[in-house]
C-alpha cells in the first residue's frame, strides 16, 4: 500500500531518528506519531530519549489527520477541540502491526474522549488508549504548556511524562489511581490542574506502583524522567 513499506499510507517517518543496532536491542519499541499537536522539536525528543536509556526505543512518525476526526462545538472560540478516539478506532488500531512497534503514542492538541470500560463516556482525558487495545494510546498537549510552566518543567517533558503513564499502564499490571501523589499514575480526574503536582515531582518513586515493575524498566524511566529536555525551552 504505501510507499513507506509498512502498509500504510500516508505516514512519514523520520528514518533520521533510527538506528538499527538501539532499535533491535530495546525491550520495547514506541512510535511517536504527531497527528495535530503541532508541537515542535519533536525528533530533539526522540533523540535524547534514545540516547539516555536503551530499554524503550522511541520513533518519530506523522500522521495524515483523518477527516471528522476533531470535533469542535459551535461554541469553538470557548469549547475546546475534542478528539473521540472511537471515531478513529479503525485507523488507530492497525498501526502497532504498521509500524512494526510494541505501542504507538498519538500526540494530539484536542482534549481525549472515548468510552470507559462500563461503556460510560469520557471527554476530557490527558491521555487514554483505545478501547480494548493498550498498545495505542493519544496523549493531549491541551493546556499542557501552561501547566509545564506552573510546574517549571519544559512542555517536552510533559508531553513525555503523560507518555510515561501510559506505557507503564499498557505495559504492567498497573493502572492509574485516584490518590494524587505526584506519580505519572495519577489519575486527576477530579481536577485536572492536579497534573501539576506529578509534573512538578517529575519521579517514579511512588513506592506501591514502582515496585510493581522490573528493575530494568525502572531504571530507564527514572532516566527518562531525569532528562532536562530544556535545550528548547525557550523555544516552544
Ligand atoms: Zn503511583
Amino acid at each position: 500500500m504505501g510507499q513507506t513499506g509498512q502498509g500504510s499510507v500516508g505516514i512519514g517517518r523520520v528514518l533520521a531518528s533510527r538506528s538499527a543496532a538501539r532499535s533491535s536491542s530495546a525491550k520495547f519499541r514506541i512510535a511517536l506519531a504527531e497527528l495535530d499537536s503541532g508541537a515542535g522539536y519533536l525528533s530533539y525528543l526522540v533523540n535524547e530519549a534514545n540516547s539516555a536509556q536503551t530499554y524503550f526505543y522511541f520513533d518519530l512518525v506523522y500522521l495524515p489527520v483523518p477527516s471528522g476526526t476533531i470535533r469542535t462545538s459551535d461554541n469553538a472560540a470557548t469549547e475546546p477541540p475534542r478528539l473521540f478516539l472511537p471515531r478513529i478506532d479503525d485507523f488507530l488500531r492497525p498501526l502497532p502491526r504498521q509500524l512494526a512497534v510494541d505501542m504507538v503514542c498519538i500526540l494530539t492538541r484536542c482534549l481525549i474522549g472515548g468510552f470507559r470500560l462500563d461503556g460510560t463516556i469520557f471527554g476530557n482525558h490527558f491521555c487514554a488508549a483505545l478501547t480494548n487495545e493498550p498498545k495505542v494510546f493519544a496523549v493531549s498537549t491541551y493546556q499542557m504548556r501552561g501547566y509545564a510552566d506552573k510546574a517549571g518543567v519544559s512542555f517536552l517533558k510533559s508531553i513525555l511524562f503523560l507518555c510515561i503513564g501510559m506505557i507503564l499502564v499498557g505495559q504492567t499490571r498497573l493502572d492509574f489511581h485516584d490518590d494524587t501523589v505526584g506519580c505519572p499514575l495519577d489519575r486527576c480526574e477530579r481536577s485536572r490542574d492536579e497534573i501539576v503536582e506529578g509534573l512538578k515531582r517529575m519521579r517514579f518513586d511512588h513506592e506501591p506502583c514502582r515496585r510493581e515493575i522490573d528493575a530494568d524498566m525502572r531504571d530507564a524511566i527514572d532516566s527518562l524522567l531525569s532528562l532536562p529536555l530544556s535545550g528548547h525551552h525557550k523555544t516552544i
